[in-house]
């Protein structure tokens, strides 16, 4: 944090009031993110205002003046309390000058946008358009942003499936069944590869090699059920993957020997108290989109790297591919023997 003292007059001058919206998917540990970046702002001298159910809200005029008192109590809180909402209008220019016009009529200098790769791409298109300047922040479960280790919500989400995952094993093993367990990605594996290493799962069906291997052949093929009667297999949500009923279909045609069942996690993995992990991000890259504005930065995500915190331009967050960690799928094959 800051010094009074070490700030930016310039940008002092320019920036008296933030804007403050989740949008998207909500994720465990967007209410510590926006508590976070309401106190530092109001330390820092500026007003902020709250902008209910994200782009819809702005372009809807739900904006409320926020004072410290308003985010009390709510770092241990999952969901948001500005709630969240997807926007077909800010798509379109016309929605946008709409949203803007709101912007103007409220005096924000400034906006901070918590949210996934859509949020992101929205505010980078928006910050554009009307020269305004905008920070994001990683909010989303599936950890697909690039340009940072990690986002708000990926661990909270990573541990509700390693919990689950924990209680299905209990009836798989007992009834020596192999199950198929679909959890969230949107189209990323990093749900289902960490979750498969942390639950000590056999396998996951992941998105990103999809093209390379048949997953489930390789599963099949390497005698996944050498030594054990039952089976757990993480798959992401995918239409490359087809999803843990896709899986399932298949083993029944093609495998008829096992005795198959599916489980869809769902959105119980959005939900839920944030960990510690993510109170401690959300909290640090919180404070960090205000420091950020005071160091005139704009169209940048706060990211954070070997534990650093970094600016990542919007249009490398979005666009450039997170790969996933091959060394640890490697270490999934060879613990699952
Ligand atoms: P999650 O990954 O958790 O689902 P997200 O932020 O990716 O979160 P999206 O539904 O993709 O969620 O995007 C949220 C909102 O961002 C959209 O409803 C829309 O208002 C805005 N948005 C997305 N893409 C664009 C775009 N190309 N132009 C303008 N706005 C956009």
């Amino acid at each position: 944090m800051r010094t009074f003292a070490a700030q930016n007059f310039y940008i002092m001058a320019s920036i008296k009031c933030v804007g403050i919206l989740t949008s998207g998917g909500d994720a465990p540990g967007m209410n510590a993110a926006i508590r976070a970046v309401t106190r530092a702002a109001i330390y820092n001298g500026w007003e902020v205002k709250g902008i209910y159910r994200g782009y819809k809200g702005l372009i809807t005029d739900e904006v409320s003046a926020f004072k410290t008192n308003n985010v009390s109590n709510i770092i241990q809180q999952g969901g948001t309390i500005l709630k969240t909402a997807r926007s077909q209008e800010f798509m379109t220019p016309e929605g946008r000058r709409v949203a803007y016009e709101t912007v103007r009529r409220h005096q924000i200098d400034a906006l901070v946008v918590i949210g996934g790769d859509g949020s992101l791409t929205g505010a980078r298109i928006f910050a554009q358009e009307y020269n305004l300047p905008i920070v994001g922040l990683p909010g989303t479960i599936d950890n697909d942003l690039a340009g940072t280790d990690t986002t708000i919500g990926y661990d909270t989400a990573l541990n509700t499936i390693m919990e689950a995952v924990d209680k299905i094993r209990d009836t798989a093993s007992s009834h020596e069944r192999l199950f198929f367990i679909e959890v969230m990605g949107r189209g990323a594996g990093f749900l289902a590869l960490n979750g498969a290493v942390a639950s000590g799962a056999e396998a996951a069906i992941i998105p990103e090699i999809c093209t390379e291997v048949d997953q489930l052949e390789d599963l099949i093929k390497n005698g996944f059920r050498k030594s054990k009667n039952s089976s757990i297999v993480l798959v992401a949500e995918s239409e490359l993957t087809g999803g843990a009923m896709g899986m399932a279909d298949r083993v029944k045609k093609e495998y008829p020997g096992y005795d198959v069942r599916v489980t869809i996690l769902g959105h119980i993995q959005r939900g839920g108290s944030p960990s510690a992990s993510d109170r401690i991000l959300a909290s640090r890259m919180g404070a960090a989109a205000i420091d950020a504005l005071l160091d005139d930065q704009r169209n940048v995500m706060i990211g954070i790297q070997n534990e650093k915190i970094v600016y990542v331009p919007f249009s490398k967050a979005i666009k450039d591919d997170k790969p996933i960690d091959r060394d640890l799928l490697n270490t999934l094959r060879i613990l699952s023997i």
